[in-house]
């Protein structure tokens, strides 16, 4: 796998911490053939030297040519890709992983932890590109109403029938907001228990904690583990062996003293991260193919966004 070489075309905040960065190819041919729901590893230049590279889920659908990640700024990294502006080279990697759109099931339930959103939106997206006849619930858990990214879409995905959401607010700035499903508090039992049913899939993603509390809730309403799929933005144990792998690609990469080009090579060369064998493959998602990726253009709903 070859890193590809992409340009930063777009990068906006689309909440208080969170920004949106559209990036197109600078080939042609370097365009990224991916799965709604997988992520690539991504890096920058920052005064003249390759940056770290990190682990972001795509946001946007598969079949478009330009690539979006929406990135939560909480330390170095990300708050250098906030600042990137149009223009910047990036480097991506991948794309990795099974966390992917399962056309096959009846309804999807998806349990989203704060930025732990952004695969849903691709496989949101995606089902109302391929206009998958199933039913989707969103169960999207925030600390604060006010710093909710994608929610002015969520809402207008909602509006047109395309998904049921519920916001689970756990901190302050509870305020209603008409036309919103909002409840007090985290992702509870009581919350998930209405949801549960045969043929339904479950997909968990966000932070560590939030991830081992919702997979343990499933559990206990008795929801089989083959019917839950889950993708951990945590380190590690539990998370992401790209991440690992990557995160330990640098350390070298940085004790070494090297530069860009060096990394380059190295990649090059072969000795960069191995993807698990199915996501070096071409990209066909699990269970069913009826989830092919789209080839036509996604039109976006009208938001607007805060
Ligand atoms: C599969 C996957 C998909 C992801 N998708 C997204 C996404 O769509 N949007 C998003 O905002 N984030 C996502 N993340 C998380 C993201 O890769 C990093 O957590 C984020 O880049 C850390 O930003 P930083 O600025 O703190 O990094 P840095 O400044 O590089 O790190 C600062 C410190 O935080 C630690 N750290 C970094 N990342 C993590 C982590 N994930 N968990 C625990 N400690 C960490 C580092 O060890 C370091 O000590 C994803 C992670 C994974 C594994």
């Amino acid at each position: 796998m070859r890193p590809l070489k992409y340009i930063v075309s777009k990068n906006e905040m689309i909440s208080p911490t969170v920004a949106l960065l559209t990036l197109k190819p600078v080939s042609a041919n370097a365009r990224l053939r991916f799965a709604a729901g997988q992520y690539v590893s991504l890096g920058f230049v920052r005064n003249g030297r390759p940056t770290p590279m990190r682990c972001f889920s795509i946001v946007n659908s598969p079949g478009e040519k330009a690539l979006q990640v929406a990135v939560r700024v909480r330390g170095d990294f990300t708050a250098t890709a906030a600042e990137m502006a149009p223009g910047s080279p990036a480097t991506v990697l991948g794309p990795f992983g099974e966390f992917v759109f399962n056309g096959s099931a009846r309804q999807l339930v998806l349990i989203a932890g704060g930025i732990g959103v952004t695969p849903f939106i691709s496989m949101i997206r995606h089902a109302a590109a391929i206009k998958w006849p199933g039913e989707i619930v969103l169960l999207y858990g925030n600390q604060n109403q006010a710093d909710m990214p994608f929610a002015n879409e969520l809402d207008a995905w909602s509006r047109a029938g395309r998904v049921r959401v519920v916001y689970a607010i756990s901190g302050g700035g509870k305020e209603p907001v008409p036309g919103r499903a909002t409840v007090s508090g985290r992702i509870s039992e009581q919350l998930l228990a209405p949801e549960v049913q045969a043929n339904t899939v479950y997909y968990v993603c966000g932070p560590a904690g939030f991830m081992s509390s919702a997979m343990t809730q499933l559990r206990n309403l008795g929801v089989p583990n083959e019917r839950v799929m889950s993708e951990s933005f945590g380190q590690s144990k539990g998370g992401s062996g790209v991440q690992a792998a990557v995160y330990g690609l640098t350390a070298v990469m940085i004790m070494a003293g090297t530069g860009y080009f060096a990394l380059k090579h190295f990649i090059e060369s072969g000795s960069t991260v191995s993807p698990t064998p199915s996501a070096a493959e071409p990209l066909t998602p699990r269970g069913s193919t009826s989830n092919t990726p789209a080839t036509t253009p996604y039109q976006a709903p009208q938001t607007s966004v805060s």
